[in-house]
């Protein structure tokens, strides 16, 4: 059984693994889960989570695993780290909510000041606070439609934006996101995405003939004139951690800017320093008018956000926009600590020390592996995409196995990918040197068994 009791930094940062994985407490409780959650949620690794801090995760049965999943991107700054364990533990104590909409607090505007602040471009910005990531991709879209008037909305292949009507009809990908959840939103248009891997030509000629395609796509299907939006993740997520090739984003924003389309950068995965920028738009130099952030911004704390210019912002009229818990003030003080160990610890050099012993090591794994056809990724969101040896088939099922064998060896990882065939990293950005190569060095291993 597990000893410890407290999460945070000063769990031992160590690989422990002390049972079969799950374990029987953890069979125990999933088998309670089973009778009581309904099998849509699934669950990627069923072991039941006691403690978490630093690079591991803790469970019932006192395993210690590696974490390379962060929640999906969310606990960048560590589980239960302390800076937010105290704002929040203060704020607790003191009111828990108000409503926003009914009587203001303090924290609230301030983290819409820093995120003002913050988020690429020095033009003058506004910001409104909501709970999850879809709910600020739907915000983002309600503003552009309305301070356009127009409607279409144009997205991207391999997209992910999230699991509402809306934002469900913006991602691509059918099961499991979409299938049987029909009829979708109207005005949502798919164009192609610049996902150098796969381009047809080659990675060289990807970016110009990706935007020369969506553009004509876009000016012959739709008419630029009635398009509201273009949104795009600066790196494919769920869809695979796809870096499009250097030049569209910036082709992109520049084609939306002459047509008068609010361009939506969705960094809610991308965000916070994960990549070792601040946002992933910084890298080629993008402004996007709006931007949509949510995971890495509270440490676990539901909260997201909607940032852009203050002509588009101010457009929409009172009441237009809100919500009963958007802004909760747990969750701002959370961000509000999280902003301060972005700063304090440079969380940025540390994604980008991550990426300098992660990217290296999984090239040298690639030489000697012909199942990885890709390495790919920025910061701590590195990934490797699975093909059959020789070709550029995806193999699900060899991604599915290495992965089991990394979670029974206890590295939690994920996997992403149109094709499921992506095994995806994303490493809470204070996890020890140590955990990060013995983490590699279990991957290299499960690896070499297939
Ligand atoms: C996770 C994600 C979302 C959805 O966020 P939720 O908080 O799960 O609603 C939207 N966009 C991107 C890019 C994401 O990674």
């Amino acid at each position: 059984m597990s000893t410890v009791t407290q999460g945070g930094p000063d769990l031992p940062q160590e690989r422990r693994v002390v049972t079969e994985i799950p374990g029987p407490r953890s069979r125990e409780l999933l088998a309670r889960k089973q009778a009581a959650v309904p099998d849509g949620i699934g669950t990627t690794l069923p072991v039941f989570v006691t403690h978490a801090g630093g690079g591991v995760v803790v469970d019932a049965d006192g395993n210690s695993l590696i974490d390379f999943g962060s929640g999906i991107a969310v606990t960048g700054v560590g589980n239960a780290n302390p800076r937010v364990a105290e704002r929040v533990r203060k704020q607790v104590g003191d009111f828990t909510h108000t409503c926003f909409m009914v009587t203001p607090y303090e924290s609230y505007v301030e983290v819409c000041e820093n995120l003002n602040r913050l988020t690429p471009g020095d033009h003058e910005k506004r910001t409104f606070l909501v709970n999850t990531g879809a709910e600020a991709v739907e915000n983002a879209i309600k503003v552009a439609r309305h301070a356009t008037g127009r409607q279409a909305v144009v997205v991207f292949d391999h997209a992910y934006h999230g699991r509402t009507l809306l934002t469900m009809t913006l991602t691509a990908k059918n099961l499991p996101y979409k299938h049987r959840f029909g009829p979708f939103a109207p005005e949502v248009y798919r164009v192609p995405l610049a996902y150098p891997f796969r381009w047809p030509s080659g990675p060289e000629n990807c970016a110009e003939e990706a935007a020369a395609q969506a553009i004509d796509m876009i000016n012959k299907q739709i008419g630029a004139e009635n398009v509201a939006a273009l949104l795009i993740e600066p790196i494919a997520g769920e869809g695979g951690f796809i870096e499009p090739a250097p030049g569209f984003l910036p082709r992109m924003a520049e084609f939306a800017k002459a047509n008068g389309i609010v361009f939506i950068a969705d960094e809610v995965q991308t965000g916070f320093a994960r990549t070792g920028d601040l946002f992933a738009c910084e890298r080629e130099g993008v402004v996007p008018d709006i931007v949509t952030t949510a995971k890495g911004i509270a440490g676990g704390l539901p909260l997201a956000a909607v940032t852009g210019r203050a002509e588009l912002m101010d457009k929409v009229h009172v009441g237009g926009l809100g919500g009963t818990y958007g802004g909760n003030p747990l969750a701002c003080e959370a961000a509000l600590a999280v902003l301060e160990s972005i700063e304090q610890d440079d969380l940025v050099g540390r994604a980008r020390r991550i990426e300098s012993v992660m990217l290296p090591r999984l090239r040298a794994m690639a030489e000697q592996h012909p199942m990885i056809g890709d390495v790919r990724g920025r910061g701590a969101m590195i990934a490797i995409e699975l093909v059959k040896p020789g070709t550029k088939e995806p193999d699900p099922e060899a991604t599915g196995r290495v992965l089991a064998r990394c979670h029974a060896e206890g590295l939690l990882a994920l996997t992403a990918g149109t094709y499921g065939n992506v095994l995806r990293f994303l490493p809470p950005l204070v996890i020890p040197d140590e955990l990060l190569e013995e983490g590699l060095n279990i991957l290299e291993k499960a690896l070499g068994e297939d």
